[in-house]
């Protein structure tokens, strides 16, 4: 069967693991460089990006992560793992490093402190017709999108909230809270399609 990691230093992890329990695949909470072997997909939960990436580097695993990325492991980011995959991060906080994958220049925090916290319902048609419900938590926004990504969602005003590059797939919001399937789904896909 698959293995889906899910990096497990902080954040809803949990949340995580359950929804892809759920749609079949075998899940490994990832906290060692060692255990990224043995994985055929991996989701960066959300949380707080700052501390993730303090905790990537304290453990050892941002580089393997890096690399990982770079040879085509399938990973998939909400909110802090957005901001994680990104290639550019705007109002980090002091030194804050991400892993970058995704050809995209994310801002952290991107609503302020009035609408800090909003639910909305997105069209994403790669997802079919039903809309989506996003919940965004201090969410980041994709401010730029480079030629190697894709926009998959946008907010009314025309903030990208969601993209897509090859094995990487992003979205500022979570959809493991809201019992929505089928971005995991859609994730679990490119996880069968890299594995065979
Ligand atoms: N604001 C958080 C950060 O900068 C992200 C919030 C979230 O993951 N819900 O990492």
């Amino acid at each position: 069967g698959l293995r889906v990691g899910v990096l497990a230093l902080q954040g809803d992890f949990r949340e995580h693991a359950h929804v892809l329990r759920e749609l079949g695949a075998h899940v490994d909470p990832i906290r060692r460089p060692e255990e990224l072997d043995r994985i055929d997909g991996l989701v960066i939960p959300g949380g707080e990006s700052s501390v993730m990436d303090k905790l990537a580097r304290t453990f050892g695993l941002a580089e393997p992560l890096k690399a990982a990325i770079r040879g085509g492991l399938p990973v998939y980011g909400t909110c802090a793992g957005l901001i994680m995959l990104a290639d550019t991060v705007i109002d980090g906080m002091n030194g804050q490093q991400s892993l970058g994958g995704l050809d995209i220049v994310v801002r952290r925090n991107a609503f302020g402190s009035q609408t800090a916290s909003f639910e909305t319902d997105l069209d994403i048609p790669v997802l079919g017709q039903q809309p989506v419900h996003a919940v965004f938590i201090r969410a980041p926004v994709v401010e730029t999108i480079g030629a190697r990504a894709t926009a998959l969602a946008t907010l009314d005003d025309g903030r990208c909230v969601a993209v897509e590059q090859g094995n990487l797939l992003g979205t500022s919001f979570h959809p493991e809270i809201t019992g929505e399937y089928r971005f995991h789904q859609y994730f679990l896909q490119k996880v069968i399609s890299a594995a065979r």
